[in-house]
């Protein structure tokens, strides 16, 4: 059985916890500037009363990102918790979620095994850094001579500046255009 079906008969009233190791690929984890470079742990608990299923996770992770400065690689760890409520219906488990754009029916793999890939999968991704950076402070690349300028002085800080300048006088010159 892939790792993260859940058999539906399996699961008891009260809560019911489950340890889950998944491979980035076997989550289809892509994002530009990462690697997932370690496999997803998943702590999951579902909470059953009746038909009724509270599902909260813990997913944990580490990535290796790309800086979107400097463009050195880093490593950073990811650590992202879900919280969904499904319902059963016949074999079948339902997301009572609005907000969720998949389809919320989805967590049937085969009659009576359900999967929460997708759920580990988006929060894994929406806990990522639309433009990671190595640090806070990151200086970047001089985008005139490519140094890097957490390592060096360039002497090309103020001609930047001044390009700046112009690009935002050209910006207002165009829209009045
Ligand atoms: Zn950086
Ligand atoms: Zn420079």
């Amino acid at each position: 059985m892939p790792p993260m079906d859940i058999e539906i008969s399996a699961i008891e009233d009260g809560i019911n916890e489950f340890d889950f190791l998944a491979k980035p690929e076997e989550l289809d984890l892509q994002l530009e500037d990462t690697v997932f470079a370690e496999d997803v742990s998943v702590e999951l608990r579902i909470t059953r009363s009746s038909d009724t299923l509270t599902l909260t996770a813990r997913c944990v992770t580490r990535a290796d990102r790309t800086c979107a400065r400097c463009l050195c690689t880093f490593k950073d760890g990811v650590d992202s918790e879900f919280y969904e409520v499904a319902e059963l219906d016949g074999e079948k488990l339902r997301l009572l979620d609005d907000q969720y754009d998949g389809d919320p029916g989805f967590l049937n793999r085969a009659p009576g095994i359900f999967v929460i890939d997708p759920l580990v999968r988006e929060a894994v991704l929406v806990s990522s850094p639309m433009k990671p950076v190595c640090r806070e402070d990151c200086r970047g690349l001089c985008p005139q001579c490519g140094a890097d300028r957490n390592e060096q002085e360039c002497n090309c800080e103020e001609s930047h500046g001044h390009n700046v300048w112009d690009a935002l006088k050209d910006l207002a010159q165009n829209e009045k255009d």
